[in-house]
């Protein structure tokens, strides 16, 4: 047993114990975009002396850093939320291709259940799409040895591996096994013609060494110690990542007139490639099969066509067919439900609402006086002269007060996209674009020179509160330069120029809004609006 185990008492969270895993295969960079579930397991590597981590300007950079820094011999991870896989999958779908060098892992959050997210993604189909194998911690107690793994898996196939995680894995608690300390790397950059070249005359090269290296992470997978499997019996279910967890935790408290017959059950942390040979011999021994994953139906379309490809016969229960519900986090009672699809003696657990609820924004926040200012200024004029577009950060918070406040919001860094689109469309409305200052740099900024070239009719307010404060405060990966100069250099040096309004000062905050409202054509308004939680002198 490592110093980690031995020396420690209290349960930690399976965030951190993901950061144990990697801190103990000894990684050296990492670099990420903060988003929830993802931002704990950063935030707590960061605690530590590595040699290079930081929170990039978005995800595709992330991918970028993290990827070089494999090539040339460190290990490296990447950590992310669900909708950043969208943003960081062009760079890895070609890094799949060529692979990595030092042992390189994706530490991936997904959220079901939306209880931080735009949306509800199954990240797995990505990484699929970019043929980058999955595995999937079943419990707090496996995280950290199961990341170190990873490590070890990846620098040995030399193919960057994702751990993909999810909110319930994140927040829960436990005592993590000690994880498999590594040696240090002793890989360095490879000198090798074309090695690490993608273009077009090497590309199907690069494509069956890809599939030649996943066929040999997928024998690694036949035997992973992470793939258990318990009990005996016609009945069985097949549950992957934390999901086994929860449905242990069910079946420990069975009625006791059941308690002697369980289902058997695999508890599965290899999602993909799957590890078919063991599966096969495992299912051929079952006739009802029930399929429990948070997503999906992911690992359960793969058992599928595993069963009919092997000529298994066998009942699967799962998304498929609606045995369980087909969206939303997998919640204790729609576990039972599963499990009473497979034997109606299960019985069933009743749900519990569990809607998220929207967030507030801060006491003393101001952008509440500037919301409020705009709205009012809006509905003088006639709010449907106008189209509000906003995007990913704090200005949702702003809808608790008022719903109508936002017309048009997607993701991170689309406001400017979008507004350029809606006045394209449109010119009758002007649109009014809600820019984050974080969202600027994370990929708004990638709209401005079609701003610049085209000069829609739309006023640009830049919520200036100095961090990616929704997700608690990271900095700017800028070196501390003040945000308000470095935006309003960034809008300069397309040729635009903007006014720039202290949110403190209410009447000329006001003034600013209303005749920028009221203009025509392009106008940009840096709205500065210190976040208090995390700009220290606000509250002061
Ligand atoms: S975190 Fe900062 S910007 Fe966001 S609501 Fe709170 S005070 Fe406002």
């Amino acid at each position: 047993m490592t110093d980690f185990a031995a020396t420690r008492s209290d349960p930690i969270t399976g965030a951190q114990a993901l950061a144990e895993g990697a801190l103990a295969a000894r990684v050296q960079v990492v670099s990420g975009y903060p988003g929830s579930p993802a931002t704990a397991v950063l935030d707590q590597l960061a605690r530590h002396d590595l040699r290079h981590i930081n929170w990039a300007a978005n995800e595709k950079v992330a991918a970028e850093i993290v990827a070089g820094a494999s090539l040339g011999g460190s290990r490296s991870a990447l950590v992310l939320k669900s909708v950043g896989l969208n943003i960081a999958l062009d760079p890895l779908a070609t890094l799949s291709m060529t692979g990595c060098r030092a042992g390189m892992i994706i530490l991936l959050g997904d959220d079901p259940g939306a209880t931080g997210s735009q949306n509800e993604q199954d990240s797995r189909w990505l990484a699929r799409t970019a043929e980058l194998p999955v595995v999937e911690p079943t419990s707090v107690a496996d995280s950290a040895a199961l990341v170190a793994q990873a490590f070890a898996w990846s620098e040995s196939a030399e193919t960057p591996i994702i751990v993909r995680f999810t909110t319930s894995l994140a927040r829960a608690t436990g005592h993590p096994n000690a994880p498999w300390k590594l040696p240090p790397s002793a890989r360095r950059f490879l000198h090798k013609e074309y090695r690490w070249v993608s273009y077009p005359p090497v590309a199907q090269r690069r494509h069956k060494a890809l599939h030649r290296r996943l066929r040999a992470i997928a024998d690694m997978f036949e035997a992973s110690p992470y793939d258990r499997a318990t009990g005996s019996g016609p009945l069985g279910v097949v549950a992957v990542g934390h999901t086994a967890t929860q449905v242990s935790a069910l079946l420990d408290n069975l009625p006791v007139a059941l308690k002697g017959e369980p289902p058997a059950l695999l508890s599965l942390a290899s999602s993909w490639p799957l590890p078919a040979k063991s599966l096969a011999q495992w299912l051929a021994c079952r006739e009802r099969l029930l399929v429990l994953e948070e997503g999906g139906p992911f690992v359960e379309e793969q058992l599928a066509a595993l069963c009919h490809g092997q000529r298994i016969d066998i009942e699967i229960l799962g998304r498929h067919n609606d045995t369980i519900p087909s969206q939303g986090a997998l919640s204790a009672a729609a576990i039972s439900q599963g499990l009473n699809a497979l034997d109606s003696r299960y019985g069933t657990l009743s749900p519990q609402a569990a809607q998220p609820l929207p967030i507030d924004l801060c006491p003393g926040c101001l952008y509440r006086p500037l919301f409020a200012s705009l709205t009012q200024a809006m509905n003088a004029i006639g709010r449907r002269r106008f189209i509000t577009v906003g995007e990913t950060g704090c200005v949702v918070r702003g809808l608790t007060h008022d719903e109508t406040f936002l017309d048009v919001k997607l993701s991170l860094g689309s406001a400017l996209g979008l507004g350029l689109g809606l006045a394209a469309s449109d010119s009758k409305q002007r649109i009014v674009a809600l820019v984050g200052d974080s969202s600027l740099l994370h990929s708004d900024l990638n709209a401005l020179p079609q701003l610049a070239a085209t000069q829609p009719n739309m006023l640009v307010i830049v919520l200036q509160n100095g961090s990616a404060a929704l997700t608690g405060g990271q900095p700017y990966p800028t070196g501390g330069k003040h945000p308000t100069d470095l935006i309003a250099a960034l809008y300069g040096a397309m040729g635009l120029s903007a006014q720039i309004v202290d949110a403190r000062a209410a009447d000329e905050m006001d003034a600013a809004i209303r005749s920028g409202l009221n203009d025509h054509g392009l106008r940009v308004l840096i709205i500065e609006a210190p976040c208090a939680p995390h700009i220290p002198e606000v509250t002061q």
